[in-house]
């Protein structure tokens, strides 16, 4: 077999696997999401539908950088993972782990806050954002352009910090899970976790909300260091008064068409309200302005 055959195989190879990994991680939460809040995804299909189509051509270009990474790392030993748990102290191991997240997460926050720049959310980042409010079918619905800056970030880390191929696992494992839960409508962790004094510091469901809420504000991925310190964080959403609607009886049952709309308005007119009164004074360069 040829080489380029062999990295193309390698390549659609690698699409599927990650194509089937979006399926089981959103399809799981979403199972898990009817079963805690019945009726939170109601009369949101057509979006759902919208949101897989998006992100299963969006598996697709995170499967092509990292399928070429992998031939050559199994063929050329291109790469710096490792198989040998030994070959670093056994302390590298978290501290890699960390490192690629923090490394990541730093990429996510600057190419984010880039996308939010009025003519870029337009061309690259409207897709993402046309879920109101998303859904834990959201996770991959990218324009190809926002995927490409997407697919990129872990096959290039690879080659400038060694890691285990299980601590690579652990940290594409966090990934998918982040990307999912944080888009799917309420928060699966403890209050500790998102609302004590960890919370400050770790992004999860209730802070990414805020996001698809006000747009201008809450752009990191893991962690909230990155918007504390540029003065983009706004703190957390709340799914309370959402989830309040959904479940009561008297606005026509758990689903009800009205609670459907409720929800659309807690992540659509607050935040167009928010682009006329962004953070700060005067207009935030990173703000759509549509
Ligand atoms: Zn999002
Ligand atoms: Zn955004």
């Amino acid at each position: 077999m040829s080489t380029a055959i062999a990295i193309l195989l390698s390549a659609l190879a690698m699409s599927v696997i990650v194509g089937v990994r979006y399926l089981a991680a959103s399809g799981g939460f979403a199972l898990a999401t009817r079963i805690r809040h019945r009726g939170l995804y109601t009369g949101l299909d057509p979006q759902i539908r919208r949101e897989i189509a998006w992100s299963l051509a969006s598996a697709f270009i995170y499967g092509v950088p990292a399928g070429v990474v992998a031939w050559g790392w199994q063929n050329r030993g291109w790469t710096r993972i490792y198989t040998d748990v030994h070959a670093y102290p056994l302390w590298y191991l978290p501290v890699s782990v960390l490192a690629y997240l923090v490394l990541h997460d730093t990429w996510f926050y600057w190419t984010h806050r880039w996308m939010h720049r009025p003519r870029v959310f337009r061309l690259a980042h409207a897709v993402h954002h046309a879920s109101r409010p998303p859904t834990a079918w959201a996770a991959m619905a990218f324009h190809p352009i926002e995927a490409l800056t997407g697919a990129v970030a872990i096959p290039l880390l690879v080659f400038a910090i060694p890691i285990h191929v299980g601590a690579l696992g652990l940290v594409l494992t966090t990934m998918t899970i982040m990307g999912v839960t944080n888009h799917m409508g309420w928060e699966m962790f403890p209050r500790f976790m998102w609302g004590g004094k960890l919370g400050g510091w770790l992004i999860t469901a209730s802070h990414h909300q805020r996001h698809h809420e006000r747009y201008g504000c809450n752009y990191g991925l893991y962690f909230r260091f990155w918007d504390r310190l540029c003065g983009t964080d706004d703190g957390l959403g709340d799914f309370a008064r959402v989830h309040a609607k959904v479940a009561r009886p008297q606005a026509g049952g758990r689903g009800a068409p009205g609670a459907a709309a409720d929800r659309r308005r807690a992540g659509g007119v607050a935040g167009r309200r928010h682009l006329e009164a962004p953070l700060g004074q005067g207009a935030d360069p990173a703000l759509p302005d549509r």
